[in-house]
Order: C-alpha cells, then sequence, then structure tokens
C-alpha cells in the first residue's frame, strides 16, 4: 500500500524558504578540503551540521580520523555519524545515508558570475554557489526530510544512521578504514540494511535516474630513459636513441582513434551484453545532440545513443592523459628529453579483475617496447586502482527508490550507470554486504566542481520529497 504522504509533501513545500535558508547557512561557511588554510571552515560546517542534526533529536557523534597522511600537522575533519530516531526501532527497517560536507576550491576570479560563497538564487529559480549541489543540498535534503517528518506530524518510517565526511573532494582520506571498523557487529553501522547516497546528478535536466553502476578506475605510467640528461638535437639527433620517439611508439600502440583498446585479453575478461541489458538502453532519456552539447563538438565515437552510452557505462576505455618531462611550453625548442613518463587509464567494468588488467597490460606494453629494438630503459607500473561497481536495480532498495520517483516526479526513472567512479560507493557495499543505491538531487547542468555551480530549486524541493518518499516506501517493500 502506497504510504499517505500528502501532509508531508504539504509541509515540504511550506517550508521551502527555510530550507533554502539552511542551504544558504550552510554554502556560507568556505568548507573547501582541498586548501589547508580552510580546515577550520571544513570542521565547522562539520559541526553545523551536527549541530542541525541534534536540534532535531538526532544522536549524533563527531568521529575524529586522525592526523591527514603527509599533512602530519593537519588533523582531518571528523566523521559526523548519526541515528535518527534517537533510540533505534526495533520494529523497522535501519537505512544508512551518506553525504560530504566539503566542497572543492572556488575563487570568484576563477570567473564565476556571483560570490561563490553566497548562495544567490536567480529569477528562474537557480540557486548559484558552491557546493550547492555536490554535496550540502543533497545532506542538507536528509536534515530537511526529518524536520518535515516531525512538522507534519508524520511517524518516522525506518531508522536512520548517517555517515557524512568532510575529505570528500580529497580522496575521502581515512574513511575507508573507518567505515569498514564500523560496519563490524556491535558497532556504528552494523544494523544497516541498505545504504543509500545522494552524490551524483540526473543524466539530463528533466527526468530523475537511480544508479545502479560506476566504471573503475586502473591507473599506470610508462617511463623511458637513456641519456643522463637532456641533450640538444642538433648535437645529439641523429646519435642517440631518444626516450620520447620510443614512447609516443608504445603509447600510441595503446588505443586507436576508435576507442578500441588495442590490448590483447582485455575485451574477453567483459561480461557479455545480455539481451535484457541490451533493452535498457532504448529508453533512456538522452541524445546524441546532449552528448555534442557536453563535448562541445559532434566528435563522438559513435553516431547512435546506445552505444555512445554503452561506450561509457559498460565497455572498457583507454585514455592518454600526458608525457611528464617532455616539452610542452609554446615555442620550438629543440631539447631531447632524457627521461619521460606517459600516463595512461583504463576505465573498468565487470567482471574485469584489477590485477588480470594489471597483468595484460604490463606483458603487451613490454612486448611494444621490446619490438622497437630500443637500448632505451622501460619500466611500467600501476599508479593507482578503484574497482567497479555493479548493484542490482530489483533489489527491494531500488523498487522503493524507483516507486518514489514516480510518486513525486510523475515518470518512471531512467536506471543508468556511470562512466567514472565514486569510490565510497564499493566501500560501503563491501563493509556492509547490502545493497547500495544512488539517488541523485541535482540535473546534469548542475557544474558540480566547476564555475557557476548550483542547484535547480525545484530539484532542491522535489528532492527532499523524493528522500522522504524512497524512506516511507523503503518501510514498506517486501524483502525478497
Ligand atoms: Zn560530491
Amino acid at each position: 500500500m502506497a504510504p499517505n504522504l500528502d501532509s508531508f509533501f504539504k509541509t515540504v513545500d511550506d517550508n521551502a524558504e527555510h530550507f533554502i535558508d539552511r542551504l544558504r547557512k550552510a554554502v556560507a561557511i568556505p568548507s573547501v578540503s582541498a586548501e589547508d588554510e580552510r580546515r577550520p571552515d571544513v570542521v565547522k560546517m562539520g559541526m553545523f551540521l551536527k549541530e542541525q542534526l541534534e536540534g532535531l533529536g538526532a544522536n549524533m557523534e563527531a568521529r575524529p580520523l586522525g592526523k591527514q597522511p603527509g599533512k602530519e600537522h593537519l588533523e582531518l575533519p571528523p566523521a559526523i555519524v548519526g541515528r535518527y530516531p534517537a533510540k533505534k526501532d526495533d520494529s523497522k527497517r535501519t537505512i544508512l545515508v551518506y553525504g560530504h560536507y566539503d566542497v572543492q576550491p572556488a575563487n570568484l576570479s576563477d570567473g564565476w558570475n556571483t560570490e561563490p560563497f553566497k548562495l544567490s538564487v536567480d529569477d528562474k529559480g537557480r540557486m548559484y554557489g558552491r557546493g550547492s549541489t555536490d554535496d550540502k543540498g543533497p545532506v542538507l535534503g536528509w536534515v530537511n526530510v526529518i524536520e518535515s517528518h516531525q512538522k507534519a506530524g508524520i511517524d518516522f518510517p525506518v531508522n536512520l544512521l548517517m555517515c557524512f565526511e568532510g575529505m570528500e573532494e580529497y580522496g575521502s582520506e581515512g574513511l575507508d578504514d573507518f567505515i569498514i571498523a564500523e560496519c563490524k557487529p556491535g558497532k556504528f553501522f552494523a544494523d544497516a540494511d541498505a545504504v543509500c547516497i545522494s552524490d551524483n546528478y540526473w543524466l539530463g535536466t528533466e527526468k530523475p535516474c537511480l544508479t545502479y553502476g560506476l566504471r573503475g578506475c586502473s591507473y599506470y605510467s610508462i617511463e623511458i630513459s637513456g641519456p643522463g640528461q637532456d641533450l640538444h638535437s642538433g648535437v645529439f639527433g641523429g646519435t642517440a636513441q631518444e626516450p620520447m620517439t620510443d614512447l609516443v611508439r608504445v603509447m600510441g600502440s595503446l588505443v586507436d582513434t576508435h576507442g578500441k583498446i588495442q590490448i590483447p585479453g582485455i575485451y574477453e575478461l567483459v561480461a557479455p551484453l545480455s539481451k535484457e541489458e541490451q533493452g535498457l538502453y532504448e529508453n533512456i532519456a538522452f541524445t546524441m545532440d546532449n552528448l555534442y552539447e557536453s563535448l562541445g563538438s559532434t566528435t563522438g565515437i559513435f553516431d547512435n545513443k546506445e552505444e555512445t552510452l554503452m561506450g561509457r557505462w559498460r565497455y572498457p576505455s583507454l585514455s592518454l592523459h600526458g608525457v611528464e618531462g617532455a616539452f610542452s611550453a609554446p615555442g620550438a625548442k629543440t631539447v631531447i628529453p632524457a627521461k619521460v613518463v606517459g600516463k595512461f587509464s583504463i576505465r573498468t567494468v565487470p567482471d574485469m579483475e584489477p590485477h588480470e588488467v594489471d597483468s595484460l597490460v604490463y606483458s603487451y606494453v613490454q612486448e611494444q617496447f621490446k619490438k622497437l629494438g630500443s637500448k632505451n630503459k622501460m619500466k611500467c607500473h600501476l599508479q593507482h586502482s578503484g574497482k567497479w561497481w555493479v548493484a542490482s536495480p530489483k533489489h527491494w532498495n531500488f523498487t522503493a527508490a524507483a516507486k518514489a520517483v514516480e510518486k513525486v516526479w510523475h515518470v518512471q526513472p531512467d536506471l543508468t550507470r556511470e562512466g567514472g567512479s565514486i569510490p565510497v560507493t564499493l566501500t560501503f557495499e563491501q563493509a556492509t554486504g547490502k545493497n547500495v543505491l544512488l539517488l541523485p538531487m541535482g540535473s546534469s547542468t548542475d557544474a558540480a566542481h566547476s564555475i557557476n555551480e548550483k542547484l535547480d530549486r525545484r530539484n532542491y524541493v522535489e528532492g527532499i520529497k523524493l528522500l522522504g518518499t524512497y524512506l516511507n516506501f523503503v518501510a514498506e517493500e517486501p524483502m525478497e
């Protein structure tokens, strides 16, 4: 039976200005995790969040995460964890939600049209400000959901566990170990039945989505060296074997113009496309024009949306990123670099095991270098890797969210995956052993991480309804 949410919806609408004001206060705290001198502001933002939730009766704790690795003079901002209602109701399901209260750096001089740490709402309801959509809007969404249930006099449908971090935009330092420890029996997150993360975006601007997959990333470097120091081509050109020549040829052998990875065995690791999955792409609200608009060109690999989406979500890709030590300034310097390091990465998908990808990469790169017959030295190594994630969109966590989207937005959500990574997703899945849902609030034009970041008023207000409705449906879904 669908829960009656009319009074909840009305309360959210009646309190919209109050909720926007809460976002305004949050945006005004410049909680930039990448800038050491802003660390007190990051902590201040964590405390703001904690106080807001305590004011609503939640049981909150600020948990220290220790010193920042590599910057031992800096204390990491705390993980703000909490439970609402303060005392667990054993008759209800427990949902663990995650968000982050830190933001990307922002300066007016970067090209913002408005002061980045002052929420500016224009006549179209676009609320500009750093962190508005990533991720303060969604995080405050949960706070507003609690307050709206109280004001509407509706029983809170679940036990809500909260985990809010302050280092997401700086690699979530210290968080993985914390999550893993707190998911152990008897610990804070131990009784979570499912996880919900609101920290990504709709594919477009009109249709909400539920996200069930992310690609992983394995990042490599190839170092080629020969001469003891940089040389002049007028003197040594034609006499020395050049590292850059070797590197360009090895890197050039990795992928072709149509995005096809040339490393044998890579595609054999990829899970085959099922009929059922193939059918999913057709109905997704996405057009080639959406792609061309975001590319700023029409230089896409495929000319249809299905292949384009599959190329982004469910097949691996290999990108060449740059060359350290190469001459890259304007002008015509006649240097022969003595040592160059080429960087590339592979976005990975089911069922590619990172260590299998590594060994295919190493042996292919070795083989390509050997073919050159060069006297230079070559080393290839992995810089970092994060695994892909795919959840079952048939799980009750997803069906509840789909019903919530239909109730609030009156459309069936797109089921999407993303080409990038949100590493904490996999950590939560592995640590809890439970289903993880990505339930975005903002839209594709929000410009998270960019200048003029915004959240549409509509997405914020309806997004609060969506998060609250999701909790009400999730309380009712049959477990199987
Ligand atoms: Zn984010």
